[in-house]
């Protein structure tokens, strides 16, 4: 594999070191406080990258991605649209349907993404 750049080292430490789902943002403030400074742009790009090469995982959401470890095991998220909130799950039950749907389809799955976008507990404890 080609070697990293320190800069897109440094992007793929930071987001090993934690089981966070990291926007640009984040990685760019949280690389600054350990006095690792990259511009925003670059960080954008050495993210799309680092998920080109699967070594981490991006999620879309409707305005940004997000990124995390590449390692976790399978899981999908649910995700909060009032405070941003990001919880997973795996639903043994979901996945084998998934299985199926595309067995009888002919299709060969390489991977999938689930998101479940809506409230959170707290936010949904708050709007009643
Ligand atoms: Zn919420
Ligand atoms: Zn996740």
């Amino acid at each position: 594999m080609q070697k990293l750049t320190a800069q897109r080292q440094a992007i793929l430490d930071m987001i090993n070191r934690s089981d966070k789902h990291w926007d640009a943002d984040d990685v760019a403030y949280a690389l600054k406080e350990e006095g690792i400074s990259i511009g925003i742009a670059t960080v954008y790009r050495g993210l799309a990258a680092l998920a080109d090469q699967g070594l981490i995982e991006s999620i879309q959401l409707a305005d940004k991605k997000r990124y995390e470890r590449a390692d976790k095991a399978h899981h999908d998220h649910l995700i909060c649209t009032r405070c941003g909130s990001i919880e997973e799950f795996c639903e043994p039950e979901i996945e084998s349907l998934q299985d199926k749907v595309a067995a009888e389809r002919g299709f060969k799955i390489e991977g999938h993404q689930l998101l479940l976008f809506g409230l959170c507990k707290t936010c949904k404890a708050e709007e009643s």
